[in-house]
């Protein structure tokens, strides 16, 4: 998988800084999409600014190697892209707690757009949002 990823950087001209791979192994790791702050606070030494991590997270997205996730919390996350474990997310309102929810009945609305705008979608993107077992007792 890094050697793909490595692939991207140096088929798009950008080099494959010791950041970037830091930030890969950190969104790597983590179980549910991190916000910028969340990554800088897993560095525990050098800590990077966050402006840098903004800038690499989002030349990532646009190479096709994180996805931004926007939970409506007024600042986006980020995960490694994996295109082959296509998820979506939901998140308690209550407490902030994420989790990825595997199943997604979209083919046939994607069919359906298909058929009527004559658009061959590549992605979508829904979240969902409520209140989870714990904050409901
Ligand atoms: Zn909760
Ligand atoms: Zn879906």
């Amino acid at each position: 998988m890094t050697n793909d990823i490595k692939k991207v950087f140096r088929n798009n001209g950008k080099s494959f800084t010791g950041l970037r791979s830091s930030l890969l192994d950190i969104l790597g790791a983590a179980s549910s999409p991190l916000s910028p702050k969340e990554i800088r606070d897993s560095f525990s030494l050098n800590k990077p600014d966050l402006a840098s991590i903004y800038r690499n997270l989002s030349l990532m997205e646009s190479l096709g190697i994180v996805d931004c996730v926007d939970l409506g919390e007024g600042f986006k996350r980020y995960e490694i892209s994996r295109p082959e474990s296509h998820r979506h997310h939901v998140i308690c309102r209550s407490c902030g707690k994420i989790e990825d929810v595997h199943e997604c009945g979209l083919q046939e609305m994607e069919k359906k757009i298909f058929r009527t705008t004559g658009f061959k979608t590549e992605k979508h993107r829904l979240e969902f949002f409520g209140v989870c077992a714990v904050c409901r007792k």
